[in-house]
């Protein structure tokens, strides 16, 4: 509908409130609204943005650390949508029509240079995340969207399983449909202050259990704060629930005052809740050596032993062996004197020296909160959106898009794709 209708009517005595009609209104101007956006303008749809921050894609601009890692250039589909675990389902027929390579064709067609990293994560060549942001609105001013700033809606209106209006402080907005992109919990600074699930809520659906994904991870364990910040890298860390080995993850992860972090820990965030929720101990095994058996690793501290014999302690031995943030945390949990010369180091104390560099012990005590979780888990059931066009099944004229619904996944470039799909697609016109 191209005709917009103006009236006014006065509130509260003097206040005027300006309707203004749209064919696509679109709350939350993240990098799923302004994809959503950028669609529906193309296709000439009369398309506005209502964003609460006085600018938008906060959260976009602290992507991959102000890199914006913003998809992945793994080409099965079947193993990216396995990425998602099993609400990733949801995510292939959206996939058909917009799915990672698109992205990087659109993106293309705007005019960025990209390159592809470790893990086949996808960054801009150069100028980071504010040249994607940038990209998106230069895409929105040439469709003509309105955007307007510092307006955070504050209600929803339904009438009839529809849509009526949506209400800012100062207005009302009308449109034939409405794309709720608001984000999910997670940095809240950022604007996401979870506000859609309140619309969503309100309009009948269902918002499954919300929790931090992505996000560092608390120890019952005090120490791993002797080595807050120690980087590790070719390390493997195994999940013990009850004892019962559950999950594994090699890479990259560091210590924190509060626990651990870094990027194998996030990933296995998401899943915590899940086996917490099981009950029993939840318990993480650090193997700081996972290319040696304890054999060789034996021999190794045999060896060296042996080559200093006479000239180091304990400490000395371990600094050979460990990264020099970690010496302090290794020498707190081992039981041997820190100052014992190494000639007189025992057999049974190097095969304990041994476990220990293979399997450091901590206590899983909790997630860190919202606030520092890269995105939420959890979000508008996908049992009610309509998967090939993102339109809500209880109400006829509202769609959704990006973390707000009940999709997330692995660091990667994997969530901002969720958004680019199902911002594409809401912003589509379907027949
Ligand atoms: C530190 C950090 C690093 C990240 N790095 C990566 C990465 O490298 N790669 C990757 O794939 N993902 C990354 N992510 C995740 C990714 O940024 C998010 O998945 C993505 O931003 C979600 O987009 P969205 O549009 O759904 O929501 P958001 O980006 O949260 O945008 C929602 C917008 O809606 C606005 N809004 C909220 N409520 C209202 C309201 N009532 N009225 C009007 N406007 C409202 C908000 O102000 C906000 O601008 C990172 C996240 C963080 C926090």
């Amino acid at each position: 509908m191209d005709m917009i209708t103006r009236y006014f009517t006065i509130t509260g005595g003097y206040e005027l409130t300006v309707m203004e009609k749209f064919d696509t209104l679109i709350v939350g101007g993240g990098p799923a609204g302004l994809m959503a956006a950028i669609r529906a303008s193309s296709l000439g749809q009369k398309t506005a943005i209502l964003e609460k921050n006085p600018s938008l894609g906060e959260k976009l601009l602290l992507s991959g650390h102000g890199r914006c890692n913003f998809t992945n250039a793994l080409d099965d589909t079947d193993a990216f949508i396995k990425k998602y675990g099993d609400n990733g389902k949801f995510l292939y027929s959206a996939f058909s029509r917009f799915g990672p390579r698109d992205t990087l064709v659109f993106f293309a067609n705007t005019g960025l240079d990209f390159v592809e990293e470790r893990g086949k994560r996808v960054f801009p060549k150069e100028g980071g995340s504010q040249k994607v942001l940038d990209r998106l609105l230069l895409e929105c001013k040439k469709g003509g969207v309105k955007i307007l700033r510092s307006s955070p809606v504050k209600a929803v209106k339904f009438k009839n399983h529809r849509v009526d209006c949506v209400i800012t402080d100062s207005d009302e907005f009308t449109a034939d449909k409405y794309i709720i992109a608001t984000g999910g919990k997670s940095y809240p600074r950022t604007g996401s202050t979870g506000d859609g699930y309140t619309f969503a809520r309100q309009a009948g659906h269902t918002i499954t259990e919300l929790y931090p994904a992505l996000v560092p991870i608390r120890t019952r364990e005090t120490w791993p704060k002797l080595a807050s910040g120690c980087n590790l890298r070719n390390v493997r860390l195994h999940v013990l629930l009850d004892g019962k080995e559950v999950a594994e993850r090699f890479g990259e992860m560091e210590f924190t005052n509060f626990g651990v972090s870094g990027p194998i820990v996030m990933d296995l965030s998401s899943h915590v809740p899940d086996w917490s929720n099981k009950g029993g101990e939840l318990v993480f095994s650090l193997d700081l050596k996972p290319s040696l058996t304890h054999e060789i690793l034996t021999a190794r501290v045999k060896r060296e032993i042996e080559k200093f014999t006479g000239r180091r302690r304990f400490t000395g031995l371990v600094r050979l062996l460990v990264p020099a943030e970690m010496v302090r945390l290794i020498l707190e949990l081992s039981d041997i004197p820190h100052d014992k010369p190494i000639e007189y180091i025992s057999d049974e104390e190097i095969a304990d020296f041994v476990s220990l560099l293979k399997d450091i012990r901590m206590t899983v005590n909790g997630l860190w909160g919202f606030n520092n979780a890269v995105v939420t888990r959890g979000g508008v059931s996908l049992k009610e959106i309509d998967p090939a066009t993102m339109r809500s099944k209880l109400c006829d004229n509202l769609y959704f898009a990006g973390e707000i619904l009940d999709l997330n996944g692995p660091s990667g470039g994997f969530n901002l794709q969720i958004c680019w799909t199902t911002g594409y697609i809401a912003g589509s016109v379907n027949e």
